[in-house]
């Protein structure tokens, strides 16, 4: 049977991206459709962490509290285990925030914003609480619903999906394919996804070890034979094998294959007594062309994949989600042109070119060979200089980011963290200004000439009188599209006509 559903736009994928676009869309007004091929949320281990940009797209939605007892947990597994087995650079309290390559040597004192930091949160929390948020802002997420095919139309989209009772399909105006690295919306809808073939197999493992001390102390290793690291969490191995990909990636890992290459590079002699789960994954590197073709977006993983290193993958993920979001919102609305959509991949593709290029950079100095080793040991010197500490700390964290919005204000474009927003004796969270997923004014100006600007032209922002500059105004997905100091307003209306105010497609006002 047919059946139809009446839906602005189908999201593909309920993993991390196609959640929180979901939210985001919903949020704004659209009425949105979640289709997820599996059952239930796959339990294969991913992510161990969430990075800042990430964490903070959660936390401007209501799980700020979801996410610190999320990290309790983990943080409550790891000092047992350092009790256990010796500190590990990762636990509470380490001077270290991330690694480079495995070099864990990105010093919190050295960055800029450090309490703006990644958060070991695991991939299964985050969809836990993104599938509640959802959940409370009543989206409908049908599960076992595995698109099949996606045919664009000059006015809306068609999807075809298979599940247990059949073949079903609707049309809706848009369709963001949030479908992961091996995409079937980025195949069907025609996107081209250049990069480079993978050249070596990873492996993250939950295993049993006869001598687990043999593999201690925890924390990146390099041998002649790779690169591993065991026992950061209870049982946890992770191995990168340069000696090639995997001849098929689809076999099941084994307990015979993971005890081999576990040998191999760690040079020790140890068994693996049993294998409880098993994951292969590549350094394949590819980036989508572009995010949009037609009524068709891209985001996540589905428009762009990278090795794991540095666990940058669910932010970048995240991020796209929160700047499409409110932009397709806008423009089902009617309140923005379709060219709207174009600033989300003029904004978001250059991160993920990036992320592309840090990834293919770490596995270039942790191959075995001794030129990568020479070449490691430069740069392992070279993070003992804080300027160059601070840079690969922002670029891991993707704080070094910026938006092109032709500014020359250096915080224009930027993502602005949390901050206690104070007048008067009164004070609020940023974030917590933004949880309905509103654009913020905060107004600096004695007379309040912004805010009247603001409430003159639209309702979908939120004035905040604020005692200390600058003024800025702050698009939902915390970019900061204008910056004045001293109660200027020069420049607002051009970015409020930009980002908020409806227009047409020539920037004329619709009404
Ligand atoms: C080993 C490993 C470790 C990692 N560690 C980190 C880390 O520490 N930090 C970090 O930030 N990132 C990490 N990542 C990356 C992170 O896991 C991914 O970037 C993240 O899962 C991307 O989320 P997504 O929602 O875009 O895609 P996915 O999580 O892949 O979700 C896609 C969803 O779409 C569904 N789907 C697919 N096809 C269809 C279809 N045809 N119809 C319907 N549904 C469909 C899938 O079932 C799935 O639920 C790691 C990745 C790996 C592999």
């Amino acid at each position: 049977m047919i059946e139809s559903f009446d839906a602005d736009v189908v999201v593909v994928g309920a993993g991390p991206t196609g959640l929180l676009t979901a939210i985001e869309l919903s949020l704004g007004g659209v009425r949105v459709l979640v289709l997820e091929r599996l059952a239930v949320p796959s339990m294969v281990t991913k992510a161990l962490g969430i990075g800042a940009l990430g964490t903070e797209a959660l936390q401007r939605r209501g799980m700020v509290s979801a996410i610190a007892a999320a990290e309790e947990r983990t943080f409550a597994v790891m000092k047992k285990l350092t009790e256990q087995n010796g500190p590990d650079a990762r636990g509470r309290g380490s001077r270290f925030s991330g690694h480079f390559a495995g070099l864990s040597l990105i010093r919190k004192d050295a960055q800029r914003e450090p309490e703006r930091r990644a958060h070991p949160v695991d991939q299964q929390a985050v969809e836990a609480m993104l599938a509640e948020r959802a959940r409370a802002l009543e989206i409908e997420v049908r599960r076992e619903c595995d698109v099949t095919r996606v045919v664009q139309q000059e006015d809306g989209v068609e999807v075809e999906w298979t599940s247990p009772s059949g073949t079903d399909h609707i049309r809706c105006a848009y369709l963001v394919g949030c479908d992961g690295g091996r995409s079937a919306i980025r195949k069907m809808a025609g996107f081209d996804f250049p990069g480079t073939a993978p050249t070596m197999t990873m492996y993250q493992a939950s295993v049993e070890i006869d001598y687990p001390e043999r593999l201690l102390p925890g924390g990146w290793r390099r041998t002649s034979g790779g690169v591993f690291s065991y026992g950061f969490l209870p049982n946890r191995l992770v191995m990168l094998d340069f000696s090639g990909p995997p001849e098929d990636r689809e076999a099941p890992v084994t307990r015979e294959e993971v005890e081999s290459v576990l040998r191999r590079i760690s040079g020790t002699d140890v068994c693996v007594k049993a294998l409880e789960s098993g994951s292969r994954w590549t350094d394949n590197t590819r980036l989508a062309d572009t995010y949009r073709r037609g009524r068709v977006l891209l985001a996540g993983d589905a428009a762009h994949i990278h090795s794991p290193f540095g666990g940058q993958g669910l932010s970048l993920g995240l991020v796209d989600a929160a700047n499409l979001g409110w932009k397709l919102a806008a423009v089902i609305r009617g309140e923005k042109p379709e060219s709207l959509l174009d600033t989300y991949t003029a904004e978001r593709r250059p991160v993920a070119e990036g992320v592309l290029a840090n990834t293919l950079a770490q596995a270039a100095i942790m191959r075995p060979d001794p030129q990568a080793g020479a070449m490691r040991g430069i740069v392992a010197n070279l993070m003992q200089f804080d300027d160059v500490n601070r840079f690969i700390g922002e670029i891991m964290s993707g704080l070094a980011s910026r938006y092109d919005l032709g500014s020359e204000r250096d915080e224009v474009g930027r993502l602005i963290g949390d901050k206690p927003i104070s007048h008067g004796d009164a004070s609020v969270s940023l974030y917590d200004a933004m949880q309905d997923g509103m654009g913020v004014l905060l107004d600096a100006s004695i007379d309040g000439k912004a805010t009247r600007l603001v409430t003159a032209s639209t309702q979908r922002i939120r004035c905040v009188a604020v005692d200390t500059g600058p003024s800025m105004l702050i698009r939902p997905d915390a970019c900061i599209a204008w910056a004045a100091e001293d109660g200027s307003t020069d420049g607002l209306e051009e970015a409020l006509r930009r980002w908020f105010i409806p227009t047409r497609d020539d920037g004329l006002p619709l009404r």
